[in-house]
């Protein structure tokens, strides 16, 4: 079975189920779905063996009616202005659902890192910034982290920022520690996957404790949503990305797998305290809770069915099709969607904005205290709407998202 996958559609069709049912006009709809603005830029940088490469960056900005537009920075070969649309309207609805004072945005750079030196990445990402600088700023647009950029390309964007407007740490946020990042940012996003998973495992009954989890993707958000889960008593019982798979029924030690993936370029293939297996059958491997954590666009109509677990959480952002949730909403699969689920990552970003505009910081346990408080909210939020209209987790969200942001655009005007 063949899918065309285009994700702005795909976030479009997720964002026409809710407003069917709150039967917003189609006026309305095409306010709300369309890109406040977009900004593409060529990129021309010397590399390092003295050629010149044109690289193609964007920034989408989608909605700004709730707050200054936010959302991270994605340097990948695959990268083009529809998935940073798609990306771009996510983060509005994401902001929403954590009701923090946030429009949603997402930048990208078609480019593969994996092929480039540092010095490459800091001359690209300064390029990209400098051209795009003029939309971005604390009160307009507030990037981060994504797929393949980190605490040291946020860095870089700070400082290549500063250069025309002065110090301005509110300006980026996911920074390293040393220059006004918040503690717990780099672990967030993972902490929320793993709370969202214990509030939607009580809420369907699933027992926590022993729960077997597979996970696809095992950088930022899949090694930290791991280890968080393990700490929470369940067993990772299968870890796969671009380098291969690994399984281990009664549980993979998490710990030496993140040493292995640090000492092999980030990548599980090869590790020894498991069996190999073939990664792409990662989402038909048997677990309770499975987690995409890696790319858009992976759980589709051609293996939805495929599928064993009761519970879904999505750690990635767009993983899964419309015409994959529908399959997997008749085969009774919760699906815990991305605008939830992996909004913990943007709920401390917010963190790092406030403590950087009033320059005084917060202990990491002050930080997580926090997330936990907001994250269980918009679950129970969320919760409360797929109640309400017998819908799933992911059209309860959207609906809840969607009432925020049509009231603030109403009382501010269209
Ligand atoms: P990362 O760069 O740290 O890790 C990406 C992971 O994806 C790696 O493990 C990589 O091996 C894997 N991967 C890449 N291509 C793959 C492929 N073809 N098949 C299987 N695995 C593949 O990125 P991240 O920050 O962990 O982001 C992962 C996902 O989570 C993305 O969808 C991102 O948009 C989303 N997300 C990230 C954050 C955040 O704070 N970092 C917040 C919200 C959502």
């Amino acid at each position: 079975m063949t899918e065309h996958i285009n994700l702005f559609e795909n976030v479009n069709r997720q964002f026409d189920e809710a407003a069917d049912i709150l039967e917003m006009p189609p006026e309305v709809r095409d306010v709300l779905k369309t890109p406040y603005r977009e900004v593409a830029v060529a990129l021309p940088i010397r590399m390092d063996d003295g050629s010149l490469k044109v690289f193609h960056g964007y920034r989408v900005q989608h909605n700004g009616v709730r707050g200054p537009q936010k959302g991270g920075i994605r340097y990948h070969p695959e990268v083009d202005l529809d998935d940073v649309r798609a990306l771009a309207s996510l983060m509005t609805w994401k902001t929403a659902v954590v009701n923090i004072p946030f429009g949603g945005a997402k930048g990208g750079v078609t480019c593969d890192p994996s092929k480039m030196s540092q010095h490459e990445l800091e001359s690209l990402t300064r390029r990209y910034i400098s051209k795009i600088s003029m939309v971005l700023g604390p009160t307009r647009d507030i990037p981060a982290p994504d797929v393949n950029t980190n605490a040291q390309t946020m860095a870089w964007v700070m400082d290549e920022f500063g250069r025309k407007a002065g110090y301005q740490p509110a300006c980026v946020t996911g920074k390293p520690i040393e220059l006004g990042g918040s503690q717990g940012r780099e672990a967030a996003t993972g902490k929320g996957v793993a709370i969202t998973t214990r509030e939607a495992c009580s809420a369907r009954g699933i027992p926590l404790k022993g729960a077997r989890v597979v996970l696809q993707g095992f950088g930022n958000v899949g090694s930290y949503t791991a280890k968080f889960l393990v700490e929470m008593g369940t067993k990772i019982v299968a870890v796969a990305d671009h380098t291969g798979g690994v399984r281990k029924a009664d549980g993979l030690d998490v710990a030496a797998l993140l040493d292995y993936a640090k000492a092999h370029k980030g990548g599980v293939g090869g590790f020894p305290g498991g069996e190999a297996f073939d990664a792409s059958t990662v989402f038909a491997q048997d677990c309770d809770i499975l987690i995409p954590a890696a790319l858009g666009g992976v759980i589709t109509k051609a293996n939805a069915a495929d599928v064993k677990a009761k519970l879904i959480v999505e750690g990635a952002n767009a993983p899964t099709t419309t015409g994959a949730d529908h399959i997997l909403k008749a085969m009774g699969i919760t699906v815990i969607p991305d605008i939830l689920a992996n909004a913990g990552g943007v709920t401390v970003s917010y963190f790092e904005w406030v403590q950087n505009l009033q320059q005084f910081f917060w202990e990491e346990a002050e930080v997580f205290q926090k997330e936990e408080k907001i994250m269980v909210q918009a679950f129970h939020d969320v919760h409360d709407k797929v109640v309400k209209h017998s819908c799933t987790y992911r059209t309860g969200a959207f609906v809840l998202a969607l009432e925020r942001v049509y009231k603030a655009n109403l009382m501010r005007g269209w």
